[in-house]
């Protein structure tokens, strides 16, 4: 079946701009460093769009212009694709060396089909940038691929570890073929080959492109609707899973998990004198004071207005009580600077332990709050174990 590489380059333009029109009328109007990612790639396929109509066109572009221009245009678009994929992931976007594989690749490829002409050398170093991209791509997508939360990560990761198994392909090919073409718009099957796969290569890239934002976004929002806004720390819901969690744990090691309820005193108050704000800004310090004593593996959450809730695995009754105590007095000795001026502040805390034999979360949590409301009948600013005030 004969089929011609202008034919296809006319194809892959139609489809690159159609693609990156619709991922720049997509996202246009709204801000933000992932959709400034996308615009960003919507960009470079417009430039691969170019970059094709330039071979499309190559009866009407003298052979110099056509390889000069077409190959700036394709490396612009590689190196604009390898910035756009780590904006998307927060990475560092690697400027200098895009813009070094893109002037080297473009010099070589100047000079093999300028100065000392040779194809095979000519798209030998022309690979080689098309690989220096694609690893910065490998490299910004390899890490936590094994992860079942990043699957898209790794399509798009595949995506160019067959774009690069092209370029390898390729260079074999043309090295290896006995009447190899001596430019990619001669019509050989090596050149038709090539053009028909790394012309599909953008719609691959972008639709794992858009798998990755998609997934990004799902995780950011799976994450947001587990913190607290206010305080930034685990909210209620994303509680009632770290303790199913760590209590799966401490069951199967026949482990504990210390529970520590614990509630601000008269917060009223507070905000009676500091009015809302000055509230929200002392339940911020509280929560920084709280974690400042709290181990890595402790977690810390807030489970009602001014009521926060505080896990420790390994911790056993005494170690509970302890906890609370060093919880309880570094708030009281705590000086809070709130609009200028000085506020102390304390805490009533009422404990329980999940151990063996008591794994039951509701229990638990229903224990220490019965010791947090004998706490503050007593007077306030102590800690209360929740088996005594069961027993
Ligand atoms: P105590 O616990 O010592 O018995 O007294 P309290 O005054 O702290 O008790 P109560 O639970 O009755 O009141 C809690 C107050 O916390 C009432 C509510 O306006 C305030 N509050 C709840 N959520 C927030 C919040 O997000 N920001 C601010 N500023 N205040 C809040
Ligand atoms: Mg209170
Ligand atoms: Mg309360």
């Amino acid at each position: 079946m004969p089929i011609q590489v202008e034919t296809l380059s006319l194809l892959n333009a139609v489809q690159a701009l159609a693609l990156g029109l619709m991922l720049w009328a997509g996202t246009h109007g709204d801000n933000g460093p992932a959709l400034a990612a996308i615009r960003l790639r919507a960009l470079a396929l417009g430039i691969e769009a170019a970059g094709y109509g330039l071979l499309a066109l190559q009866a009407f572009i003298p052979p110099a212009a056509l390889l000069m221009g077409g190959n700036a245009l394709n490396l612009l678009a590689q190196g604009m694709v390898v910035v756009a994929i780590r904006m998307l992931l927060g990475k560092p976007l690697r400027l200098k060396s895009a813009t070094l594989i893109a002037v080297v690749g473009w010099a070589g490829v100047a000079w093999f089909g300028i100065v000392d002409p040779d194809y095979r050398l000519r798209v030998l170093w022309g690979s080689l940038a098309i690989a220096g991209n694609v690893l910065l791509n490998i490299d910004a997508l390899r890490s936590g691929c094994r992860d079942s939360g990043t699957r898209a990560r790794c399509v798009l990761l595949w995506v160019y570890l067959l774009a690069m198994a092209l370029v390898v392909w390729r260079n074999g090919a043309l090295w290896l073929s006995g009447n190899p073409p001596d430019q990619v718009a001669t019509p050989s099957p090596i050149n038709v080959f090539y053009v028909l796969l790394s012309g599909m290569q953008p719609l691959f890239a972008s639709i794992g492109f858009l798998l990755l934002y998609n997934e990004i976004l799902r995780r950011e929002l799976h994450e947001l609707a587990r913190i607290d806004p206010l305080t930034g720390v685990a909210n209620r819901r994303a509680m009632g899973e770290a303790s199913d969690r760590m209590l799966d744990e401490a069951r199967a090691w026949r482990g504990s998990v210390g529970v520590l309820l614990v509630d601000a005193d008269h917060f009223k108050n507070v905000n009676d004198r500091f009015g809302h704000d000055g509230g929200d800004k002392v339940l911020q310090s509280l929560v920084a004071c709280i974690q400042s004593i709290l181990r890595a593996d402790d977690i810390v959450g807030r489970v009602g207005g001014e009521e926060f809730l505080v896990l420790s695995p390994g911790v056993d009754a005494e170690g509970v009580l302890a906890l609370g105590e060093r919880i309880r007095s570094t708030v009281e000795r705590e000086v809070l600077q709130i609009d200028g001026e000085t506020l102390r502040l304390t805490v009533s805390i009422g404990t329980a332990v999940a151990g063996p034999g008591q794994w039951d979360m509701p229990l638990l949590r229903r224990q220490a709050d019965a010791a947090l409301y004998a706490a503050k009948r007593a007077g306030r600013n102590q800690v209360v174990a929740g088996a005594e005030v069961a027993a």
